[in-house]
């Protein structure tokens, strides 16, 4: 969400939202900088300043929610950076990223030149956000990719939100670096999971689809490390035409070698940025994908590894796969088929991601 506020020009900031009186006192007494919303006006604390007197904009920003965050800047936009009513919420640490997978949804320009966060900056937000908050992630790009600066961050995260569940979403690789290791034990809160994504049972696989050389060595030393340390792990594995025919082995590779995993989730492309600059190369339909998927489910259940299906329809698996499917595209990106409305599943189905429905070709089939 965002808002402009036409009164306001002073600095640049993090303030959370008050829609009601208690919430108001409540921000006052933490000493947060906060909007208060009433009939009339928006007001910005400590100052007690008016800073919109839009009626439209009142209305719009009253669907928000009390505890909301957003960034504030010098010319008034107003953005939303947490949402208390979600699940959802992320901190971007970094667009930048030492691999550069062949299938990655980002542009490669982001991973090359992308923005660095602020730590100071995480940290402000981390502050207005409640400490009961039940889920947080930390993403990139690669969010690593910030250096040591990045611990004082997450020390942040751990002393704060200690019955908050955290994923961290990573390559893994600089888990192979003993000290960075070191620090991540230290650092880490208590309720935790790393999420690495693992293309390939070779390195030759795996580092063909990251194009960076080396990749699959830090990657298997790094979940060793973390799983060695007891912190736990989802491994991810992002179907394409590239590993078609590894997924099997992969999945055995997995058991022999990950046991200890909390789960797999295997996943459906997001067909935007690099994955959509070498569409030709990597995009396979979604039946192919939900077959090969399927396949390698089972050798990891047989395994005793507990799988997650990501990002497929439910028409693109077989019945008997369906409670593995996760509702897992933002909502603001899912998209359904013209067939979808006849569909009985509708309502349980993740659908598919907004750019990537142009490339099914008949392959949503209504159940009925
Ligand atoms: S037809 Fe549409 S709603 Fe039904 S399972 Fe397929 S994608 Fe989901």
């Amino acid at each position: 969400m965002i808002f402009k506020l036409e009164k306001y020009n002073g600095i640049h900031r993090i303030v959370s939202l008050a829609l009601d009186e208690d919430t108001y006192d409540n921000l006052l007494k933490e000493d947060l900088d906060f909007i208060y919303v009433d009939d009339n006006s928006l007001k910005l604390y400590p100052e007690d300043m008016i800073i919109s007197t839009d009626e439209k904009l009142i209305d719009k920003i009253k669907s928000a929610h009390n505890y909301d965050v957003f960034e504030l800047w010098e010319n008034g936009k107003l953005i939303s950076c947490y949402d208390d009513e979600s699940l959802d919420n992320a901190f971007f640490v970094t667009g930048k990223c030492n691999s550069n997978c062949i299938m990655c949804p980002s542009p490669n320009v982001s991973r090359q030149k992308g923005k660095n966060s602020d730590v100071d900056q995480l940290i402000e937000i981390a502050k207005h956000i409640p400490s009961d908050t039940p889920h947080l992630t930390i993403t990139g790009g690669e969010p690593f990719m910030i250096g040591r600066d990045i611990f004082r961050f997450i020390q942040y995260l751990h002393d704060k939100f200690t019955c908050t569940e955290f994923l961290f979403l990573t390559n893994g690789r600089i888990f192979a670096v003993d000290s960075f290791m070191n620090k991540f034990i230290e650092t880490v809160p208590d309720n935790s999971i790393v999420a690495i994504p693992i293309h390939g049972s070779t390195a030759q696989i795996n580092d063909m689809i990251t194009q960076a050389k080396g990749s699959f060595a830090q990657t298997v030393k790094g979940i060793k490390q973390l799983l060695k340390a007891n912190i736990r792990v989802e491994l991810r594995i992002v179907v394409s035409k590239l590993n078609a025919s590894d997924l099997h082995d992969l999945a055995l590779f997995i058991s022999q070698e990950f046991s200890e995993v909390e789960y797999v989730s295997i996943m459906a492309m997001e067909m935007t940025g690099n994955a959509r600059v070498n569409q030709d190369k990597v995009w396979i339909s979604y039946k192919e994908a939900g077959r090969l998927a399927q396949d390698a489910a089972l050798v990891l259940i047989e395994n005793g590894i507990d799988v997650r299906l990501y990002n497929f329809p439910l028409c693109s698996v077989s019945k008997e796969f369906w409670t593995l499917c996760k509702k897992s595209i933002s909502p603001y990106k899912v998209r359904y088929g013209d067939v979808c409305d006849e569909c009985k599943m509708k309502k349980s189905c993740g659908g598919v991601f907004a750019g990537t429905l142009s490339l099914e070709k008949g392959e949503l089939k209504a159940i009925v």
